[in-house]
């Protein structure tokens, strides 16, 4: 007997098949991912997430972008020195549905963070949509633009030029790989016989024994080099315009800074208090572990926010007399540099400007961001320049927090925008929002400078993305449906996971992830398991017997 075929009519189901398949097609959406390191990979992840079709170019061969260390430093690309550590930690910072391995220390060297980039990829198939080794030469509008928005991409592989259209473009190319090097305001320097040149040609200390280098600029890169310097150096001399906090990596009882600092809890004290309260209560915490002002370090403009150095040695350093910090440089001679103080130290043999980085985007047409400091971004992602949003900035963002979340959350965002999934408002709107966040960040950190204009608060900026997409935990509603997980998310440390407990991209494992992130963050310095110490039956009672005695005569003494 013959079974009674499932599809009745085959030649109507493959027509429709086709037709799917056709109208499937038709709709994909193929997006041009620039650069293939933190936030290029995330990136890549959140298309394919989406439905859309990535193709990443990469100049070089490899991925992992500035965290990937070489000997020499490339053109064109971010380097780093060989005893980077990161100084967000790795709970924190990791892309929120991919946790790293528990047995990470909490903040990764250049190799753990390379290993962590190389499992995210393989793990979701991102390699086969990297173009490696293909430099991106040209991106612009394609003649279509005022109806698609589409974009035509030059690229340059072997020698051999190539054009292509997309629909979408992300730009993910990171903003240190071109220093800031202010030689213009250092004029002098020309007569200077020693070395010279920026940090981002540091590797390491080698060579530099016995000799005196002073270090030009106080933020992260300037402190991290001091410290590795003063160790072979016979003195590095650390020069501040304005002043920086110092603080450490970890925080309360140890714990990473940053999960003790990113908790909703304090995000509404923060947002309730004025903000001279805060700052002022800022100050006293960072001042508790050393008076800044004692150490020369004491920003001038105390009254403003700004990016923190987070340098557990500096201190030290400082303490034993291998580092001294100094004021601004005025006068830089053959041998010696004079500063605003009116000190000179002589013999200085090498000057390094540890200066920062501009942002830089030669592969465009027209100038679609200005490579100034008056960023004109809608959400820091979309040029307000721009009808519509079909090309986007990923990671162009300097969070007062961990970096890689962000990017991660911008894309997110970012792809369901290209989607049509997202209210996009229209222009007006979009300067207005500008205009007021502009309004807010001189109120917040001061007139935006080179090394502070990309700067944006943690948790504001990602509620604010994923409350559009619809992944931002309502709060209320999990203390009433799960108490425990509630009180993490509102108390705990704001971590990634958090936004992957709802809406699009939910991942089943982000509850158990976060009720057990503490657990994690012990576990790589845990390395001794220290039995807890049972306390004496003897002291218990006694001190019980103490409580007792106290509050009867207490209570007697009222009576009376
Ligand atoms: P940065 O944070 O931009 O700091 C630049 C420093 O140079 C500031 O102290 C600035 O002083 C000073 N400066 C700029 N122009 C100057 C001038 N004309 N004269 C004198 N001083 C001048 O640069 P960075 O330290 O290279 O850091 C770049 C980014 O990488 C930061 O986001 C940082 O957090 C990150 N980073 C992270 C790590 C890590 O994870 N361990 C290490 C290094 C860097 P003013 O403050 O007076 O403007």
């Amino acid at each position: 007997m013959h079974k009674r075929p499932y599809v009745r009519c085959p030649h109507l189901s493959q027509t429709m098949f086709i037709c799917v398949l056709f109208s499937f097609a038709a709709i994909i959406m193929k997006v041009a991912v620039i650069g293939a390191g933190a936030s290029g990979l995330t990136a890549i992840k959140c298309c394919l997430d989406e439905g859309l079709e990535p193709t990443c170019f990469e100049r070089s061969d490899d991925i992992g972008g500035v965290w990937r260390f070489t000997e020499h430093v490339e053109n064109g690309r971010a380097s780093i020195y060989e005893s980077l550590v990161s100084n967000t930690s790795k709970e924190m910072m990791c892309y929120s549905d991919f946790p790293m391995p528990d047995t990470f220390p909490n903040f990764l060297n250049h190799t753990k963070m390379m290993d962590y980039y190389r499992m995210y990829a393989e793990t979701f198939n991102l390699l086969k949509y990297i173009q490696f080794k293909t430099l991106v030469c040209n991106i612009r509008k394609h003649p279509s633009f005022q109806s698609t928005g589409q974009w035509e991409v030059t690229i340059d592989k072997d020698g051999k030029q190539q054009t292509s259209t997309f629909n979408f473009v992300m730009i993910c190319t990171g903003h240190y790989s071109d220093p800031y090097y202010p030689l213009d305001s250092f004029p002098s320097i020309q007569q200077f016989q020693g070395q010279y040149f920026h940090s981002r040609d540091f590797k390491r200390s080698d060579g530099y024994k016995g000799k005196k280098v002073l270090i030009i600029g106080t933020g992260s890169s300037a402190c991290d080099i001091a410290v590795e310097l003063s160790r072979t150096a016979a003195q590095v001399f650390l020069s501040t315009r304005k002043g920086t906090w110092v603080t450490s990596r970890t925080s309360d009882k140890g714990y990473p800074w940053d999960a003790c600092l990113f908790t909703r809890f304090q995000e509404w004290f923060k947002n309730k208090l004025p903000s001279s309260i805060v700052l002022w209560w800022t100050e006293k915490k960072i001042n508790m572990w050393f008076q800044h002002a004692n150490y020369g370090l004491q920003p001038t403009k105390s009254s403003q926010f700004r990016e923190l150095v987070y340098n557990d040695e500096l201190l030290s350093r400082i303490t034993c007399g291998s580092v001294l910090v100094k004021s601004a440089v005025t006068e830089i001679t053959a041998t010696s540099v004079e500063f605003d103080d009116e000190t000179t130290e002589k013999d200085i043999d090498v000057v390094i400007f540890a200066t920062g980085y501009i942002y830089n985007f030669p592969y465009f047409d027209e100038p679609i961001i200005k490579a100034d400091n008056s960023i004109n971004l809608y959400r820091n992602i979309f040029p307000a320049s721009l009808k519509k949003p079909t090309l986007g900035f990923i990671g162009l963002i300097r969070p007062l927090g961990p970096f890689m979340s962000v990017a991660e959350v911008q894309a997110r965002w970012v792809t369901r925008v290209f989607k049509g999934l997202c209210n996009f408002p229209p222009q007006e709107a979009i300067m207005k929002d500008i205009a007021k966040k502009k309004e807010n960040f001189i109120k917040r950190f001061g007139k935006p400078q080179q090394s502070n204009s990309l700067t944006m608060e943690y948790i504001e900026y990602l509620d604010e993305l994923t409350s559009d997409i619809g992944a931002k935990p309502n709060i209320l509603s999990f203390l009433l449906s799960d108490p425990a997980l509630g009180w993490m998310l509102y108390f705990g440390p704001c971590t990634p996971a958090q936004y992957r407990l709802t809406g699009p991209g939910k991942w089943r494992h982000a509850r158990n992830h976060i009720m057990t992130t503490w657990d994690r963050i012990v576990k790589p310095t845990r390395t001794r398991v220290v039995k807890k110490v049972e306390k004496s039956i003897a002291i218990t009672f006694l001190l019980s017997a103490v409580c007792a005695l106290t509050l009867l005569l207490a209570a007697l003494m009222y009576q009376c």
